[in-house]
């Protein structure tokens, strides 16, 4: 991404995510990719998770009147130029998100967080089937294929399948759909935007790693940024893409378990 314009051209972003004691993922991922790229990073915190590169220890789910106050704290204070969501922990903050990006005047990426890389779950079973009024409001979601198979009910393990999947989430209303391929066996790594206008594919080698902690919060965030500079949709996830590509194979093997993307590529 461009980065460091002059303060003035710095456009505000909004995270609307968990915390990672760790630094690689959540809200700190997501600072650290906004600032990167140039934005200026505001947040509203879900949930604290205690965790490091080997696991999520606990996690302690903020009350919505909290979450909501954080968000209106900042939509009611900055020009946010864009908004990206990641743990969203429960049903009623999926609802009540859902229900603040229903008034948004700003560009909405929405990272379907739902289980950690560790296996530890990050959102509520009973959380998963709220998505969809969510997405009735998203200008861009952003799922990993167990993501999307969750969502959409579509067994993704390649180009095919991840656009079917992507097909079906513009059902929601949706504007598009980016089907993430890290998960997908094989030595590249195809990630499927869908969108009304048409399909494109962002292919790059596989980084050989297990370091990828954080790497769906800095994707996300990463487009988030662009979009609120004003890049179109394909243009920002073009961006994001590359940018991530560059913060997994620069990856910081901090911690004993497996080490966290780069955000500052
Ligand atoms: N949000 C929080 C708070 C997390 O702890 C995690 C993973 O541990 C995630 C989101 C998702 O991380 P990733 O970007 O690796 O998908």
């Amino acid at each position: 991404m461009a980065r460091n314009p002059a303060p003035d051209a710095r456009p505000v972003a909004l995270t609307i995510a968990g915390s990672d004691s760790g630094g690689g993922a959540g809200i700190q991922a997501d600072l650290k990719t906004m600032e990167a790229g140039g934005a200026f990073g505001t947040s509203a915190v879900t949930a604290v998770t205690a965790q490091n590169t080997r696991g999520v220890e606990s996690s302690h789910v903020l009350p919505v009147a909290e979450i909501e106050a954080q968000i209106d704290a900042v939509l009611s204070d900055f020009d946010v130029r864009a908004v990206k969501t990641g743990m969203l922990a429960t049903e009623p903050i999926v609802a009540s998100v859902a229900d603040v990006a229903a008034d948004l005047d700003a560009p909405l990426v929405v990272d379907p967080v739902m289980v950690a890389a560790t296996g530890d779950r990050l959102l509520d079973p009973d959380a998963e089937d709220e998505y969809e009024t969510l997405l009735a409001h998203a200008t861009l979601a952003t799922p990993n294929a167990d993501e999307a198979e969750v969502l959409t009910g579509v067994d993704v393990e390649d180009r095919a399948s991840a656009v079917e999947a992507g097909e079906a989430l513009l059902e929601t209303g949706v504007d598009a759909a980016l089907v993430k391929g890290g998960h997908v066996p094989g030595d590249r790594v195809r990630d499927v935007l869908v969108a009304p206008e048409g399909v494109e594919t962002f292919e790059h080698p596989r980084v050989d790693t297990d370091a990828t902690h954080g790497s769906g919060c800095t994707l996300a965030s990463a487009i988030a940024t662009r979009l609120a500079h004003g890049d179109p949709l394909v243009d920002a996830v073009a961006e994001g893409v590359s940018f991530l590509e560059r913060a997994v194979r620069y990856h910081l093997d901090v911690g004993e378990g497996p080490g966290s993307v780069h955000h500052l590529v």
